[in-house]
């Protein structure tokens, strides 16, 4: 790994990263897992009782904690995970669950497989982008900043240059341009907060608050005691996490300015707005050599791939190529199909619609379904963090529910239930609501009953 030592090569950040590259279909796909936090085992590999928001599949999260330590020795390469199960067994949670093990700023890319079919990108365009978004790099920088407590924040119409805020801020603000008090508002910092402000930029970051400020703070009065001023004036290494997948956008898209975004934007000299393999290798080239110099580390990701059967051959071809690639995060694909035709072939069959030469190179970790209990707990994890109550017997009710048709629908059913107690003026959920809900809505085992019963073709 590269060493955090800044240089004096290294070109300054002026100008803000784009927004990383989670989209909204992303990170809604991400919400409905918000409990789980790990794969919850014991330093032995072993999973613990419903623990980490994981609750039982103990076989598949001790599997995934194997290849966890596979990928940590960085024995994985060239491999994938594959996760086969019926859906709703905790194959997105399982493949999540792996990426938080592997450390909290690595990046997590899921897409499903059926994503790639687009007019307007090819196939193994999409499959590109998503590998290089689970990549990331983490820029060190050793940069000029003013670094000190806020010690004090008066409201105040006196004749400060400041006095338009309607707030003064400590000697630290004092000294600098109006807009970094601006930017103080907008980061709400407060009196006790320590900050810095880097030198070139103005950007403004709370790093902490100070012990001694909170000693300091007498809540009968609200007044504060203003302490002895911080390290002004110093150099700080400040730390920037970036996927090569923004790195190449802002490439493809260039503008002016010294920040590192930009000077690789330079070395494109047309306004394209693609992403060629050419501009991808420009880019590996500098990030190889700001890796060279320890301005920044790699920081190798995850790449989950729903769905996985609705590629077809020639995304699997290539993903075999993807695969072997220097620069390849980890990869995992889910699937819940047992032998299914190889999309984009007239007659190929093979397990999980997945060629055997891809299956090669898989690990595979099956899922296994749930009983009631066990979706009682999951029901009763997601209503904890939705902030949703329910009343006696409703929790059973659900989880009865999740038996007879899935853990999914049952999860389903927990907010719009919460909806029908709120418009009958209630704060949590009764029984009479999910028989509501069950009178409005139907399961698919119902759904697919009631059409055979009437003679329909599915
Ligand atoms: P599909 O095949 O349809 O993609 P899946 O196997 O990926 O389904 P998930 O999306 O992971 O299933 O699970 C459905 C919901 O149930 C999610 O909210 C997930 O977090 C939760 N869940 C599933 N299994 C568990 C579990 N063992 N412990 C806690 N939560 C779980």
């Amino acid at each position: 790994m590269a060493s955090a030592a800044g240089s004096s090569s290294t070109p300054a950040h002026n100008a803000p990263l784009p927004p990383s590259a989670s989209s909204a279909a992303r990170s809604s796909r991400i919400a409905p897992h918000s409990h789980i936090k790990g794969l919850g085992l014991t330093p032995e590999g072993y999973a613990s009782l419903d623990t980490a928001g994981f609750v039982g599949q103990n076989h598949a999260r001790e599997a995934c904690g194997v290849i966890v330590d596979l990928i940590k020795s960085r024995k994985f390469s060239g491999r994938a995970l594959l996760l086969v199960g019926a859906p709703g067994t905790g194959k997105t949670a399982l493949a999540l669950a792996v990426s938080h093990e592997l450390g909290t700023k690595v990046p997590f890319c899921p897409m499903v497989g059926s994503e790639v079919y687009s007019t307007e990108v090819k196939k193994t365009e999409v499959l590109a982008e998503a590998f290089r978004r689970a990549i990331g790099l983490r820029i060190k920088e050793t940069k000029e900043v003013y670094e000190g407590e806020v010690t004090e924040l008066t409201p105040t119409e006196s004749e400060n240059p400041l006095s338009g805020y309607g707030k003064t801020v400590s000697h630290v603000v004092l000294r600098l341009d109006p807009t970094i008090y601006e930017a103080i508002l907008k980061e709400k910092i407060v009196v006790g907060d320590v900050i810095y402000i880097e030198a070139n930029t103005g950007a403004v970051k709370r790093v902490g608050r100070s012990d001694a400020y909170a000693s300091s703070y007498d809540l009968e009065s609200e007044t504060y005691v203003p302490l002895p001023k911080g390290d002004v004036h110093k150099k700080k290494e400040l730390v920037q996490d970036v996927t090569l997948g923004d790195l190449d956008a802002a490439n493809a898209r260039p503008q002016g300015g010294q920040d590192i975004m930009s000077v690789m934007g330079s070395l494109v000299k047309s306004k394209r707005t693609e992403v060629t393999e050419k501009l991808r290798n420009e880019v590996n080239k500098v990030v190889k050599n700001y890796v060279d110099q320890g301005v920044a580390e790699v920081v190798p990701g995850v790449v989950f791939i729903d769905e996985v059967h609705m590629l077809d051959i020639e995304c699997f071809t290539y993903l075999n190529a993807l695969l072997e690639s220097q620069m390849a995060p980890t990869v995992i694909f889910a699937t819940n199909r047992g032998n299914s035709l190889i999309r984009g072939t007239t007659d190929i069959v093979s397990a999980h619609g997945i060629p055997v030469d891809l299956l090669d190179r898989c690990m595979i970790v099956k899922t296994e379904s749930y009983v009631t209990e066990q979706i009682a707990k999951v029901l009763q994890l997601r209503a904890n963090v939705e902030g949703l109550k329910m009343g006696a017997g409703v929790l059973e009710k659900l989880a009865a529910e999740g038996e007879k048709s899935s853990l999914r629908y049952a999860l389903q059913l927990l907010t719009p239930a919460s909806i029908l107690a709120g418009i009958a003026g209630r704060t949590q959920i009764e029984v009479e609501d999910i028989g509501e809900m069950n009178e409005l809505f139907l399961d698919a085992k119902t759904s697919a009953a009631n059409i055979a019963e009437a003679g329909y073709e599915l």
